[in-house]
């Protein structure tokens, strides 16, 4: 039987007839939210760092990170195939000279299929969106926009810098230059109810977006979210209330939509809290389980067809 939700590995098998896997890229761009142009402390849950591939070094190039990648993930997962995915950071963060050419050397490399840009809703504009809309005449190519809860309130607390609104913005924006949007959502966020995390996911589902990514809050090592942690200001989900959480979301998204992650990983040396997350597999499984035991799939309770894509 086939999953009982859409994930992006069978999306690309469907598109390109095989496996395709991802290999991040570092391109040494900043955050707005960290260089002191927004705020200087980030969103308080983040350590781009620990995105990084331990086999980089640092001031490797597009090309340099892609043979390696490539060559260790195809070992791997057998895959010939590969997404160029500009993951850590803010990726449309430089001047358009120079994201041109980043990008451009990602598209030129023989294995790269399609080109995946992980953004800030404030950070992509018409300029940069043209120059998106042309590199996907020549090859597949989406961005993925973070948005982690549809709650201003929840975003003042995390820091994030932007509002609900300015995602709404750069939602309509992109979809005028007919360039697909994942977003990216983090369940468990402090001061959060189930019914909160839920509302996020019903906007997100009417915005008709092409693509998902579901992430657990993990309390990362030095952040200001740890600090948060240990002074008790909130409870990390435990992992049968995660997946209760995804199914429920599942549930209500389009049955088209993308699910590029049920859940994130942090490597163990940066990770404090909750520690089932170490264990990606648990948390798929589980998540499988509850939506066989609950006989339910994703699209279950969407039924506004008329507003997709
Ligand atoms: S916008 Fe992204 S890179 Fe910037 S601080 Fe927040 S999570 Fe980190």
């Amino acid at each position: 039987m086939k999953e009982r939700y859409y994930p992006l590995s069978r999306y690309l098998k469907e598109r390109f007839g095989r496996r395709v896997q991802r290999v991040t890229l570092y391109c040494g761009f900043s955050c707005p939210n960290r260089d002191g142009t927004i705020s200087e402390g980030g969103c308080i849950y983040c350590v781009p760092e620990t995105l990084l591939p331990a086999a980089y070094s640092s001031g490797m190039t597009i090309t340099e990170q892609l043979n390696t990648g490539t060559r260790l993930l195809g070992r791997r997962y057998r895959a010939d195939k590969f997404i160029a995915y500009f993951q850590i950071n803010t990726n449309t963060y430089a001047p358009i000279e120079r994201l041109e050419g980043l990008y451009r050397e990602a598209l030129r490399h023989p294995q790269v299929v399609a080109l995946c840009i992980s953004t800030r809703p404030d950070c992509i504009g018409p300029a940069v969106l043209e120059l998106l809309a042309r590199l996907k005449e020549e090859k597949h190519l989406w961005i993925e926009l973070g948005l982690q809860s549809a709650h201003n309130r929840t975003l003042e607390l995390i820091n994030r810098g932007h509002s609900v609104e300015d995602f709404l913005k750069a939602v309509e924006l992109t979809k005028a230059y007919g360039i697909e949007v994942c977003t990216h959502l983090i369940l468990g966020l402090p001061r959060e109810t189930k019914e909160d995390m839920l509302h996020t996911v019903r906007l997100v589902a009417e915005l008709g977006l092409w693509g998902v990514k579901f992430h657990q809050l993990d309390v990362i090592r030095g952040t200001r979210l740890e600090a948060l942690y240990r002074e008790g200001f909130f409870k990390p989900l435990e992992l049968e209330a995660y997946a209760e959480c995804v199914v429920e979301s599942l549930e209500l998204l389009p049955p088209k939509t993308t699910i590029h992650r049920l859940c994130g990983s942090t490597p163990a040396e940066h990770l404090v809290a909750p520690l089932w997350s170490l264990d990606k597999e648990r948390v798929r499984k589980r998540i499988e389980e509850l939506l066989k035991e609950r006989d339910t799939f994703q699209g279950r309770l969407w039924n506004k067809p008329e507003r997709r894509q």
